[in-house]
């Protein structure tokens, strides 16, 4: 996944971004209804809402510009936990290609680390990071686009299976086990989307 503006455009990026969050704005929300308190939809569709609605704004910025104004559109309306998250992955992604352009694999991964670090979280907790991670090491292995999506997917399937250590359904204890994690689901959301725009 080598993205480049001469053969994608970030409005496309944008509405592909907001279109997948909108198709399943529910479905995240009954997730998070099942170990959490049932807003995970509803907060990232107000996010991607709001990155929409500034879509002009934003494309018209180079690409690691584009990256940081989504992720401070993020952090303002998100909300909830996901919300700093969210926005702190799109940030340091920005600020990652700003400071060496070019390097896709390698500002995934350290924008993945900027959200272990503000969330103090880790991989294996039940949480957004236990996609991320897998996306970051599939893209730094440089799998195809399919390869890419399906880890994305098998990953937050797999939370299911795991006890919640961070977050809301932390307090759930044992009884987080058995649901996939909201923000898990989301991020294969979000990585599948990408990966249908880039070249
Ligand atoms: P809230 O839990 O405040 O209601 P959301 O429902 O929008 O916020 O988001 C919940 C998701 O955020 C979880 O499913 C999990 O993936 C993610 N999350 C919560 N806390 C953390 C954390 N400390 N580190 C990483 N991800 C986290
Ligand atoms: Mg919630």
């Amino acid at each position: 996944m080598t993205p480049d503006t001469d053969t994608f455009s970030i409005r496309t990026l944008i509405e592909a971004l907001s279109a997948t969050v909108t198709a399943h704005a529910e479905e995240l929300s009954a997730l998070d209804s099942a170990i959490g308190d049932g807003d995970h939809g509803v907060n990232m569709k107000r996010g991607f809402d709001a990155v929409a609605a500034d879509a002009d704004a934003i494309s018209a910025k180079p690409l690691a510009d584009a990256l940081k104004a989504i992720g401070t559109k993020l952090v303002m309306t998100v909300g909830g936990a996901s919300g700093p998250l969210y926005g702190t992955l799109f940030l340091a992604l920005g600020k990652e290609l700003a400071t060496s352009p070019g390097d896709y694999s390698g500002a995934l991964r350290k924008a993945v680390d900027a959200v272990a670090s503000r969330g103090k979280s880790e991989i294996g907790q039940k949480t957004m990071l236990d996609v991320l991670y897998p996306v970051a090491d599939a893209v730094g292995a440089a799998q195809p686009k399919a390869a890419i999506v399906a880890v994305a997917h098998a990953a937050a399937e797999a939370t299911r299976d795991k006890r919640a250590i961070r977050g809301r359904a932390s307090f759930l204890g044992e009884r987080s086990i058995g649901h996939i994690d909201p923000g898990a689901r989301s991020s294969a959301l979000l990585v599948e989307a990408v990966a249908g725009v880039l070249p």
